[in-house]
This record gives structure tokens, C-alpha cells and sequence, in this order.
């Protein structure tokens, strides 16, 4: 479904991503781990659009569209839960899942609000919160935010940036466990994470991502080996 062909991408002189090949299937979970500063964020912004891709392809079911906008890109089907979740603070929660269908042609009323409305049973707590500023939500309920607010975009792949990060144990168990309906219910993940533990519950595959460049890929079972997850979490790749 989405194939990311030695891409490469920085900042000015920094190489942050150096001929990255990975590729997430249709229907799946896969899983970016690596430690900070391995370029995780960096492959996440190039398939936005939003860092350019210096070299290499970014193709989306059989469409390259490594040049597209930012906007188009979300209009083809890719849509993006930051870190940090980025909600609009100063917007109230239906605000800004109305924001989160900007992009979408049929800009009817109607369908959009009934969508909102799925949102809300989806994710009760955002019901129970519609008027609030998104800026005085919890942690955890800006990060049901940001995910709600992306699939108000109905995209056919979801990018999720550490969506744990930052946040009490239960909360995590219950975004894992949000991931792992959406997965259910047929949605394309990628998933980048530091938690691998949980990350590799819910994932079909995983890529380890070290200083720019996939050093490992394979099957959760494989993380078994506590080399992997060491270099996940602190990196030790080796010179
Ligand atoms: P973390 O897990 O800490 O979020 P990451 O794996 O997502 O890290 P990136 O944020 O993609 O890593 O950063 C990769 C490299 O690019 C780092 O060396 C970082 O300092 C650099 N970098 C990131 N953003 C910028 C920027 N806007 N300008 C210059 N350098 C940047």
C-alpha cells in the first residue's frame, strides 16, 4: 500500500533519513521503532509532504506521489497523528474535528456533522467534552483528539507519532487499545514508537530505525531478542 523507496531527507546540512526502504501493507500495523533522534519523525513529515524528499520515492497504492503537497497527500488518503498530539488548543473539540475534514471534497454539512457524530460514540470522553478547549484536555484525551481528528479526513492510512508518549500507563493500554479496533475494523497503520513492548502487541511487522537507516526488520516474535529492544530504546548501532 504505501512503499517508501530509498528516501533520503534532512535539515540543511543534517542527513536525518539515509535511503530508507520500508514498505506498510494494507490492512497491517507496522511499527517504526528507534531511538531519539533516529529519524523517526523525519519519515513521518517526508511522507506528509511537509520535509522534502531529497532522493527516492514515496508511492502510495501505485501513485508516486513524493512531490505532492502536503494537502494532497491528505486528500489521497494519508493522514498524520503528530507527537505531542498538536491539537488546536484555542478551538474547542468539535472545532477541531471539523478542522480535520478540511480537506475533503464533499464539504456537505450534513455528512460531515453525522461524521463528528461517529466520532463522538467512538471516543465518549470527546462527547462528554465537545465545547471544552481542546488546550485544557487531558493528555490522554488530546491524544483521542488528535486520532479522532484524523480520521475525520477518512484516510485510508493513519500515521501515528508516538502516541504513548508522555502518558500514564492506563492511558497507554486504552490508545493500544483504540489502535488495535481501528486495525480490526480494517484500517492501515503506521505506528512509530519508543514503547516497543506495546508497540509490538498490536503490530504485524516492525522496521528498527537507527541514525537514518532500517538496520533490522521483521515480525514481533523477533523482538524477542532483547539486543533489538535495546537498540530500539537507546541505539548502539554498531560503527
Ligand atoms: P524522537 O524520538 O526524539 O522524536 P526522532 O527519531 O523522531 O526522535 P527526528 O525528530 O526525526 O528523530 O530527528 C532526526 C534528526 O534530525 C535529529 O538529529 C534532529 O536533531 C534533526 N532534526 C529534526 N528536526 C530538525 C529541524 N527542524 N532542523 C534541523 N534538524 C532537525
Amino acid at each position: 500500500m504505501l512503499q517508501i523507496n530509498d528516501v533520503t531527507a534532512g535539515y540543511g546540512m543534517i542527513k536525518a533519513l539515509k535511503g530508507v526502504f520500508l514498505e506498510a501493507r494494507q490492512g497491517e500495523v507496522t511499527c517504526l521503532l528507534g531511538p531519539n533522534g533516529a529519524g523517526k519523525t523525519t519519515l513521518i513529515y517526508t511522507i506528509a509532504g511537509i520535509v522534502r524528499a531529497q532522493t527516492g520515492s514515496i508511492v502510495l497504492n501505485q501513485v508516486n506521489i513524493t512531490n505532492f503537497t502536503p494537502q494532497n497527500i491528505v486528500k489521497r488518503g494519508i493522514a498524520v497523528v503528530p507527537e505531542n498530539r498538536l491539537v488546536f488548543p484555542l478551538m474547542s473539540v468539535r472545532e477541531n474535528l471539523l478542522a480535520g475534514a478540511f480537506s475533503r471534497k464533499e464539504g456537505k454539512n450534513t455528512i460531515v456533522q453525522n461524521d463528528i457524530k461517529q466520532m463522538f460514540s467512538k471516543f465518549p470522553v470527546l462527547n462528554e467534552r465537545s465545547e471544552q478547549l481542546a488546550g485544557t484536555l487531558s493528555g490522554g484525551e488530546q491524544q483521542m483528539l488528535a486520532v479522532a481528528r484524523a480520521l475525520m479526513s477518512k484516510p485510508k492510512i493513519l500515521l501515528m507519532d508516538e502516541p504513548s508518549v508522555g502518558l500514564a500507563p492506563l492511558i497507554v493500554a486504552q490508545i493500544f487499545g483504540i489502535i488495535l479496533e481501528m486495525k480490526n475494523e480494517g484500517m492501515t497503520i503506521f505506528l512509530v514508537e519508543q514503547n516497543a513492548n506495546m508497540a509490538l502487541k498490536v503490530a504485524d511487522k516492525f522496521y528498527l530505525l537507527e541514525q537514518g537507516e532500517i538496520t533490522f526488520e521483521g515480525v514481533p516474535d523477533q523482538i524477542k531478542d532483547a539486543d533489538i529492544i535495546q537498540r530500539a530504546y537507546l541505539g548502539n548501532k554498531k560503527k
